[in-house]
């Protein structure tokens, strides 16, 4: 460590010669049924307005109920994320103005959150550990709804159907370096949660958000720099180009001697920039005080437990089980992974057929591309996982061959036939008759006199040329590894 790091930087530096600092804070939607303290419905896209009640509109006299339901699914998140557990935690009002806020305050959770200290594993470099500070469980705001704009008659209507969703806020550490970590803890997190059930993980609607802290300090220096929030991120790409922007932006004022500002940033996915959108607000400024209409949160040690037992294997677990048990690479493994569905499939058929790594192959590329394709989900999937296996079964049966395959691969895609059925009617089944394929070989170097000739003064490379004329006189059916060994024998005949 440098002793002296405080003088100003004046320009000068080069763009690695600041390390960039990014800590992100994520908000989960709960899949409870009714709201986290009442008992209104969580439903998405029901009539605005529909979905509430005296407590979640705030209403003078009406009393929060916690929901039990929202406390499991956060013990279940922060024991997945290694954090401890606080048997007492607390309830605060978070006061601030804002009309899709009804009380005038939202109740979250400030000095005795639900859960703290844990981490996660990503897969950078061989796996790095993101620290989670914390866990709160928290209420979500309402929807304002702009109409005409630009209009005399313009106009804000508020929806309080998601006012009092639950929501848990995961807060990381600052140590992401760059923004593809950003992404990867982002994408890592949300397969946790997916895993769990406990939130859909869909950044479109909203159900997983994600804001961005992010700070320069010059390498070496061990103070962090000013920072700046970043906003409005509507998929894992946004994040990542958002950060992007930002770490240039700031390199950009330091380099000119110039100072970072504290304040909070849209980000604007058209213009691909970030704008300022207000001075950041400090802790302080929200009045936090524990809110006197809800018991302290009391949690016993048998429950957490109780909850720890029906935790599913989790995507890190079942990544190092498939390296372990099928042999396959960490990068097939991560793949297959990504949810338990895809994993099972994969599961399924390697006990079907057997061999895991061709397995990994097919699903990695042919169904995976043809699923993304069409945009479905493996659950959409038109081919089972027997279909598959029996296909892969006729490849190393030496029935079909690997080309042929592609072939039945998709018609079984398409039609969600059998497999066996379709490769009888097309008529694909190799062909591995030494008289058939001697027959057609015949008929081949019959046919290039010339070539022939040229070969066997030589020109070897001629070979792979009529290997591709027979494989295309048999539409691709003859066994590849027959016609090279009968073409062979034929050619030197002389
Ligand atoms: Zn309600």
């Amino acid at each position: 460590m440098v002793a002296h790091q405080t003088q100003k930087q004046t320009g000068a530096q080069e763009k690695d010669d600041y390390e960039s600092i990014i800590g992100l804070e994520v908000h989960a939607q709960l899949l409870t049924r009714s709201k986290i303290f009442c008992g209104c419905s969580t439903a998405f896209g029901g009539e605005s307005n529909t979905h509430t009640c005296p407590v979640c509109t705030g209403q003078p006299g009406s009393l929060p109920v916690l929901n039990v339901k929202a406390v499991e699914f956060t013990i279940k998140m922060a024991l997945a994320c290694h954090c401890t557990i606080s048997t007492f935690s607390l309830f605060a009002r978070k006061n601030y103005f804002y009309p899709d806020l009804p009380k005038g305050y939202q109740i979250s959770q400030y000095e005795y959150p639900l859960a703290k200290d844990g981490y996660m594993e990503v897969p950078v470099d061989g796996g790095k550990r993101i620290g989670i500070i914390r866990i709160h469980m928290e209420e979500d705001a309402g929807k304002l709804v702009h109409e005409g704009a630009f209009e005399s008659s313009a106009s804000s209507l508020v929806d309080f159907n998601r006012t009092g969703v639950p929501l848990i806020e995961i807060v990381s550490g600052p140590d992401m370096r760059t923004p593809e970590e950003a992404g990867l803890y982002l994408r890592s997190l949300r397969d946790i949660l997916r895993y769990l059930q406990i939130c859909d993980g869909d950044m479109e609607k909203g159900s997983f958000r994600c804001d961005a802290n992010v700070s320069l300090r010059p390498q070496g220096q061990r103070d962090f720099g000013t920072r700046t929030e970043l906003k409005n991120m509507n998929s894992f790409r946004h994040v990542e180009k958002a950060l992007e922007y930002e770490i240039r932006r700031q390199t950009g004022l330091l380099e000119a001697g110039e100072e970072v500002i504290q304040e909070t940033m849209l980000w604007d996915e058209e213009q691909g920039r970030t704008f300022p959108m207000r001075g950041k607000e400090e802790a302080h400024d929200y009045r936090y005080f524990p809110d006197p209409d809800l018991v302290p949160l009391e949690v016993s040690e048998a429950w957490i437990e109780e909850i720890r037992g029906t935790l599913p294997e989790l995507p890190t677990e079942k990544r190092e089980r498939f390296i372990r048990q099928y042999g396959i690479p960490e990068y097939d493994a991560a793949i297959l992974t990504a949810s338990q569905s895809l994993a099972a499939y994969y599961e399924e058929c390697v006990r079907l057929f057997g061999e895991a790594k061709m397995v990994s192959n097919w699903i990695m590329g042919d169904l995976l591309r043809e699923l993304k394709k069409d945009d479905r989900e493996i659950e959409q999937c038109p081919v089972p996982p027997k279909h598959l296996a029996s296909m892969l079964k006729m490849v190393t049966d030496g029935v079909i061959s690997g080309k042929i395959a592609k072939t039945v691969f998709e018609e079984m895609y398409r039609s969600g036939e059998d497999p066996e059925k379709i490769v009888h009617e097309k008529g694909l089944i190799q062909v591995t008759d030494v008289d058939k394929i001697g027959k057609v070989i015949q008929e081949v170097l019959e046919g290039n006199p010339k070539l022939v000739e040229d070969y066997r003064k030589g020109k070897e490379q001629l070979f792979g040329f009529f290997v591709g004329q027979v494989m295309k006189a048999t539409r691709g059916k003859a066994n590849p590894k027959l016609v090279n060994e009968l073409l062979r024998k034929r050619l030197s005949k002389g």
